[in-house]
């Protein structure tokens, strides 16, 4: 193995203020009660900035901005709303390297997922809505659709800046004015967001940012003049908006958790499946809603296909998030770590068996070592639950019917993988799987102009492409 001489990407571009306010009708303001929280980098432990908790008078104020600027943005023409859309799509791609920075500071992914995924994929999304919005009446919904209103969105911290991308763009594209809360251990490239609308002189009030917690989310998803609810999150807490939004007026998409199992046929080109499975469990850490966290392995190859995925990942670098080496980065929080090693741990008591590379692990921070569960069965708790971190449960199975039943065996369904040589295998067993998106022959690809969402308890609407657009005008 090569050593490598660390390379690490320049914090100076980022100038990380001390503390945030609220983004509140195109200013900054000051939270009314006394709260105040601390983001940290969690690769150093260390405090980037505080950042203000938004009470519920807070979210009332945010709202009340966006229903106000909710009149002038809707009678917009779609044109000029392209414009705007188009200048902010623009300005994220000048600030690229800048915003790529601060989301693996503040998330603890690595630099080279951040500068190569997340802001190329960030900024075509607003490209591609801004395409939109002046073809609404030619969308499929109508001759004229009509935007909601009020949008409250509310995303996690796995893909900070791309959950926010996938929310805001279709949302302005269609007429809507926006309320976004961001993850309470990512806030930092929300908040330069809002200074991007800014730079992009968006009407004041078309997008305001609260920061705060679980209680800020919920404040916003309850607030009676929010007309469209997004959620991107747990399905726990996508179960308690539900109920919190039954019986209203209020049009709600979910986007939740998942299971995903991405299955090897003997006949796939299994160097190539080996890439595909590290790259569907081991990019960004694992922390990845549509995340192949099973592995399905038909009998005959499993030996062989262990053996070479154990060399791979023999070679993958954990460490500096900012190293442009690194492929691993850090844990996003202790909270998270916690539960990643809580389900680790029943994997082993459950009987599986536990690998992991050799694999030094620094001194501060939060890690957690690429890690494959052998011998694991359908009972086992990782075959079941969300770990939603960098760990692998392999199953095996001998025929196609097999490994139909053994993915579908899932509460969840957002996404799966087949990788074969055989197309009609391929398309025999697309038909078959109970997931929003099939990859055949790769994992975790992701284009704006194609939808994504997920059946059962992975939530309900899609978002990206055309379909996107449906969650937010009224059809
Ligand atoms: P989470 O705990 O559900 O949090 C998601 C967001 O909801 C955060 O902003 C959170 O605030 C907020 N929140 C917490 N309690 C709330 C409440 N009662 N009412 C309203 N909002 C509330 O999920 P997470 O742990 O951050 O994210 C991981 C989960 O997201 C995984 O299950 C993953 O599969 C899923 N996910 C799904 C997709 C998809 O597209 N399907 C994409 C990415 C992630 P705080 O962070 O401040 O607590
Ligand atoms: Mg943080």
């Amino acid at each position: 193995m090569f050593e490598y001489a660390p390379a690490p990407e320049s914090r100076d571009i980022v100038d990380i203020k001390p503390s945030y306010g609220l983004f509140i009708n195109g200013e900054w303001v000051e939270p009314l009660g006394e709260g105040r929280d601390k983001t940290i980098n969690p690769a150093s432990e260390e405090v980037l900035a505080e950042v203000a908790v938004a009470g519920e008078a807070d979210v009332d104020r945010a709202v009340q901005a966006a229903r106000k600027a909710f009149t002038v943005w809707s009678a917009m023409p779609g044109s000029e709303r392209a414009k705007y859309i188009f200048r902010i799509a623009r300005i994220i791609q000048e600030r690229a390297r800048e915003l790529a920075v601060l989301e693996s500071l503040d998330n603890g992914k690595p630099i080279r997922e951040a500068r190569d995924v997340d802001l190329p994929l960030v900024a075509a999304h607003f490209f591609y809505y801004a395409g939109w919005a002046d073809k609404l009446s030619h969308a499929g919904f109508g001759p004229s659709p009509q935007p909601l209103g009020v949008a409250g969105q509310v995303i996690p911290w796995n893909f900070p800046l791309l959950m926010l991308a996938w929310k805001i763009a279709p949302a302005l594209a269609c007429g809507n004015t926006v309320v976004l809360k961001p993850a309470e251990t990512t806030p930092l490239t929300a908040l330069a967001f809002a200074e991007i609308c800014r730079q992009a002189d968006l009407p004041p009030g078309v997008v305001n940012i609260v920061t705060g917690a679980g209680e800020t989310g919920a404040a916003l998803v309850r607030h009676p003049d929010v007309d469209k609810v997004a959620f991107t999150g747990s399905t726990e807490v996508g179960r308690m908006i539900a109920r919190s939004v039954a019986g209203s007026r209020k049009k709600v998409t979910l986007e939740l958790g998942g299971k995903a199992a991405n299955i090897v046929f003997e006949d796939a080109a299994l160097d190539q499946a080996v890439e595909g499975i590290v790259n569907g469990i081991f990019f960004n850490q694992g922390h990845v809603c549509c995340a192949g966290s099973r592995l399905l392995v038909q009998e005959s190859v499993a030996e062989e296909l262990l053996d070479a995925l154990k060399r791979r990942l023999s070679t993958l670098r954990l460490g500096d998030p900012l190293d442009k080496n690194t492929d691993i980065g850090a844990i996003n929080s202790a909270a998270q770590l916690a539960k990643i090693r809580e389900l680790s741990e029943a994997g082993e008591a459950e009987g599986a068996e536990r690998w992991s590379p050799t694999c030094p692990i620094p001194d501060k921070g939060f890690w957690f070592p690429p890690t494959v569960f052998t011998g694991v069965a359908q009972s086992h708790r990782i075959a079941r639950e969300e770990i939603f971190g960098p760990v692998l449960s392999v199953l095996t199975f001998r025929t196609p019917a097999e490994a139909v039943e053994k993915a579908n065996n899932t509460p969840y369904g957002l996404s799966a993988g087949v990788w074969t040589e055989k197309g009609s295998l391929m398309l025999w067993m697309a038909s078959r799987l109970r997931a929003g998106v099939v990859w055949s022959n790769t994992f975790n690809k992701f284009d704006p102009t194609s939808p994504f969402g997920g059946y059962k308890e992975s939530g309900y609407g899609r978002e990206g492409g055309r379909h996107g657009l449906e969650a937010y005008l009224a059809v």
